[in-house]
């Protein structure tokens, strides 16, 4: 290696880093739309969700995890590998044992045992049992009472009462219990899946931001200034809870940005309700952009206008196609 010059990031890893930052938007994004508390990926599945974000933006799928979890979105349970139908997909199952032999489900365990007390050696489940199920001894019919005390278990083998084979171990028979498909461990799929938490505080507040900047990039393309909700804020009390405020040829309009924070739409129909009820001490022209949110909670005020989406792709839509038509 040439020394130098490793200060400066190579053209792929700023391209890389550009793609990731994308790549967390939208994982934000889906996060918050799917209110999912907990998202668990199986690696080496093709189709999930946050799969597919990784593959539109060629990041690969453990970096985009790192980065959710480093950035506080993600907590990781620790790694478990499952097995999964090879048909379906799915991870319930009825298990058999069966004869590696023969295939036969009449398989049975032999295990070899000792009657420490008088010496016998023999088989322990075909050994007698008392009136209250208890093992006795088929030499001195005393109980066998405590394993490794007066008697042990010297080794175990599988026989199957088809063919007669001896084994060691027979071979387990997976019945899917979603799509009945069976199939023993040749066929089985058998992965890692990571699973991990959500904070949806720290997600919703990603969320927010980018909300913001979203709608703030649409109003900029239709000829707006934008502020930003702090400077909003601290301009007049009357706009506060605006999240962003917008001029244009000296005609100002107050933008809320509204989505059930933490999945909450409860919480988020209250502050459409407070936005109605702002809008009356004050004939400032509001738009309300929801997204997942109902905005019919009380009579709208003449100067407030609503756009609902069911996603923030929708939503931003909708208020483009508004702006587009008041030119
Ligand atoms: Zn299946
Ligand atoms: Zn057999
Ligand atoms: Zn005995």
């Amino acid at each position: 290696m040439a020394g130098g010059g490793t200060a400066r990031l190579e053209a792929s890893e700023v391209e890389l880093l550009r793609n990731l930052a994308r790549a967390l938007q939208d994982l934000v994004v889906y996060l918050v739309e799917s209110n999912l508390g907990e998202i668990s990926i199986e690696i080496g599945k093709k189709d999930h969700p946050v799969k597919s974000i990784a593959d539109k933006y060629r990041v690969p799928l453990d970096t985009l995890l790192e980065e959710g979890v480093k950035r506080g979105f993600l907590k990781a349970f620790p790694a478990d590998k499952l097995v999964f139908c090879p048909k379906c997909g799915g991870f319930s199952f009825k298990v058999r044992y069966a004869c590696p032999n023969c295939g036969s489900f009449d398989v049975e365990r032999n295990t070899l045992f000792s009657h420490v007390t008088c010496g016998f050696i023999g088989v322990l489940e075909e050994a007698p049992r008392t009136v209250t199920g208890k093992v006795q001894c088929p030499k001195c019919k005393r109980e066998l009472v405590r394993e490794g005390d007066d008697w042990v278990k010297l080794s175990s083998t599988w026989r199957c009462r088809s063919c007669g084979t001896s084994f060691s171990y027979p071979v387990a028979s997976l019945e899917c219990a979603s799509c009945g498909e069976r199939f023993d461990d040749k066929r089985a799929e058998y992965r890692a899946v990571m699973r991990y938490s959500v904070d949806k505080k720290a997600v919703s507040e990603a969320f927010s931001q980018i909300f913001n900047k979203r709608v703030a990039e649409v109003l900029a393309s239709q000829g707006y200034v934008v502020k930003p909700a702090a400077e909003a804020t601290a301009m007049s009390g009357v706009t506060r809870k605006a999240s962003l405020i917008a001029e244009k040829r000296g005609v100002r309009l107050y933008v809320h940005n509204i989505f059930p924070r933490e999945g909450n739409v409860e919480s988020a129909k209250d502050e459409v309700f407070n936005v109605y009820g702002s809008a009356l001490d004050d004939a400032t022209r509001r738009i309300i952009v929801a997204v997942n949110t109902p905005t019919q909670v009380a009579r709208r005020p003449e100067n407030v206008e609503t756009i609902e989406g069911r996603s923030l792709e929708e939503a931003i839509r909708k208020l483009q196609e508004k702006l587009r038509g008041e030119k």
